[in-house]
């Protein structure tokens, strides 16, 4: 699962009759006996009827597991996952049942284990299938571990979802399952739809861990969704509650832009769902999960910047990741190019304006040229991602531009004849030829294109050295001017805003903190987002603060020294309007 920054950051193969029926006759045979040595769970979801304020209170579960046989250690559910509290200790209404009769579960704990878990462990021996069923509350309480991707059960509008990890119990188990996932709506009526991230309806994943399974995400209910019926191109969505957009025709601009990436990745095409969900603590971001995205919404959220979020999103789909052990450090790649496309190619498929275009293009480069850190070197990435914002935005502003640039040398040496893309669709190309794609190997492909220049680039560019881009790096339709830009000053020790309590230390005087009143010691009571922050030059600092007994509202501009930073702009040329 990667979590994506607020703003910024079933193939249908036609069957063929004859021979083809027999030999697939026969391969079914051969996949019914496999079957019977896997294991599996079947789970069924089936959520109680709206209250009064349009919520869903409940859902029960039943589930069905059928190769525990002499088993005493059953289920089992993750008491926190990606910093989310989960519904593992809001279980009510707990049955289970075997072949010889009612079982009684007892529960427990593992308090030194890596990943915590309640776990549900049987009074006996069982024998045969076991069915357990119990109902889970859903209190759309925020999450009290503070800032976290949108996975904890919620209902908004005659909707529900959340990640199977957050309330379905899976097998205590490292074995691999399928789960087949059901849905139940007899309480619900109407036109309710269930989906996950396995697909619409009942859906049945492929054999893996309960560890992985719980990366399942589910949504159901009255939800809106687009298209109609679940397209032929694998894109599908759905969204709970209201978003302040419309937010049928802004997944219809999704589906266009997805089937534009499948022809730009040449991709055969899979399953690529969104789903949609209110998030109150930090709207605009949301997290992938395998080939999915969920994205949050609330009642600000200006459907424009939300467009080139899911743009970014699906880019990481079809581009992936480095294989080197270290994520964070190699995420220059994935980031950059996701960042970089994410603007490209929805332009390039007319689904957003120039303006669009060199809008975000200049919130990349103003965040980047005002970063006081921007000459981290990359390697100091890894260990200051998650307590400085003005390093964890590196990979993103500072590898897009490297990619910008890269392309305008391949450009400029080739005489317009080749570009990044003819670099980056062979090396993706050699993924699907089960070849890793590490740094070296694109330190081999940017050689072979531009020589020792293009060695040095990268060098460069790991070593923190800021880029230079060129006047017409983005194409003849933008050149390149100065504008100056203020820095982004905290005003304190940034480390602060990721401690578990927030108490203010190394206030800078005489900065916008200080002078808005802020003093060392004094307690920050709410998580604060800030890379968005950070890319507007007009967004306000706004603390919720306690000293001694009073709390009360702090609101700054976190801005300090001017610099002179490079923009772009639009030439106003014929070719170009
Ligand atoms: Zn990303």
């Amino acid at each position: 699962m990667r979590m994506s920054m607020a703003k910024r950051g079933v193939k249908s193969g036609g069957l063929k009759l004859g021979l083809t029926a027999l030999v697939m006759a026969l391969s079914m045979m051969v996949a019914s006996h496999a079957e019977a040595a896997e294991r599996a769970i079947a789970v069924t979801l089936r959520p109680g009827g709206v209250d009064a304020a349009k919520n869903i209170s409940f859902v029960d579960v039943t589930l069905i597991t059928t190769q525990e046989e002499g088993r005493r250690g059953l289920l089992r559910l993750p008491l926190v996952i990606n910093n989310v509290k989960t519904s593992a200790m809001s279980v009510e209404n707990l049955r289970a049942r075997d072949a010889d009769g009612d079982l009684a579960l007892t529960a427990g704990y593992n308090p030194d284990g890596v990943k915590k878990y309640r776990y549900w462990r049987a009074s006996r021996p069982v024998h045969g299938p076991v069915t357990v069923t119990y109902r889970i509350p859903i209190t759309n309480a925020l999450n009290p571990l503070g800032a976290a991707p949108p996975l904890e059960l919620r209902s908004e509008s005659g909707g529900f979802s959340g990640l199977v990890g957050t309330y379905v119990m899976l097998p205590d188990s490292d074995e691999p399952y399928r789960l087949r996932l059901n849905w139940d709506f007899t309480a619900l009526g109407g036109d309710a739809l269930g989906l996950s991230t396995l697909g619409v309806g009942t859906q049945t994943s492929t054999a893996k861990t309960p560890d992985e399974l719980e990366s399942t995400f589910t949504m159901g209910g009255h939800v809106g969704h687009e298209p109609g019926q679940p397209a032929t191109d694998g894109f599908f969505s759905a969204w709970q509650g209201t978003p302040p957009f419309d937010a049928r025709a802004l997944m219809q601009w999704t589906h266009r832009l997805y089937g534009s990436y499948l022809t730009f990745f040449a991709s055969p095409g899979a399953t690529y769902n969104v789903f949609l969900r209110r998030n109150k603590i930090n709207p605009g971001g949301g997290v992938e999960i395998g080939n999915s995205f969920v994205g949050t919404f609330d009642d600000g959220t200006p459907v424009e910047e939300f467009k080139l979020t899911l743009a970014h999103e699906m880019v990481h789909t079809f581009v992936g990741g480095l294989d080197e052990k270290d994520e964070l450090a190699a995420s220059w790649f994935s980031e950059g190019l996701a960042v970089y496309y994410q603007r490209l190619l929805p332009l390039r498929a007319g689904e957003i304006t120039r303006e669009a275009y060199l809008d975000d293009l200049n919130i990349t480069a103003a965040r980047y040229y005002t970063d006081l850190l921007n000459t981290t070197p990359n390697d100091q990435i890894p260990a200051r991602f998650w307590a400085d914002t003005r390093v964890r935005v590196l990979p993103y502003d500072r590898g897009a531009l490297y990619f910008a640039q890269l392309n305008a040398e391949i450009v400029k040496a080739s005489h317009g004849k080749r570009s990044l893309d003819d670099l980056v669709l062979p090396f993706l190309k050699r993924r699907t030829a089960g070849e890793k794609l590490t740094q070296a190997a694109w330190v081999e492909v940017v050689t072979r294109e531009l020589g020792d220049k293009g060695k040095q680039q990268f060098d460069d560019m790991m070593a923190g050295k800021v880029i230079a881009l060129d006047s017409d790096a983005f194409g003849v339709c933008f050149q390149r001017t100065q504008k100056p830009l203020r820095r982004y000053v905290l005003g304190f020790d940034p480390t602060v805003l990721v401690q578990p309590r927030r108490i203010i230390r190394g206030l800078v005087p005489g900065s916008a903190a200080a002078k808005a009143g802020l003093k060392d010691g004094d307690e920050i009571l709410k998580p604060v987002p800030q890379d968005g922050i950070q890319a507007d030059q007009n967004a306000k600092m706004k603390l919720l603060v306690r000293r001694g007994g009073k709390v009360w509202d702090v609101s700054y501009l976190p801005r300090g020294e001017v610099v002179p930073t490079w923009q772009w702009m639009a030439v106003d040329t014929p070719g170009c309007r």
